[in-house]
């Protein structure tokens, strides 16, 4: 519990912005970072980041 930051979401222009498909779970997901070292999993990652709520997600080569 001590790590959890609150999380900032983005201005309230975006957030109104197709943001009803982000919570639907269809994220416009976007290359963030081409390989990241993901240090909890020991191993290159390809950052995603979705243009509409900013939300990043990590996903395995
Ligand atoms: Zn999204």
């Amino acid at each position: 519990m001590a790590n959890i930051l609150p999380f900032r979401k983005p201005r309230a222009s975006e957030k109104h912005r197709g943001n009803t498909l982000c919570r639907s779970g269809h994220h416009k997901w976007e290359i963030d970072k081409e390989r990241v070292f993901d240090t909890k999993q020991g191993r290159l990652v390809t950052r995603l980041r979705c243009q509409r709520c900013g939300k990043v997600k990590t996903r395995l080569l």
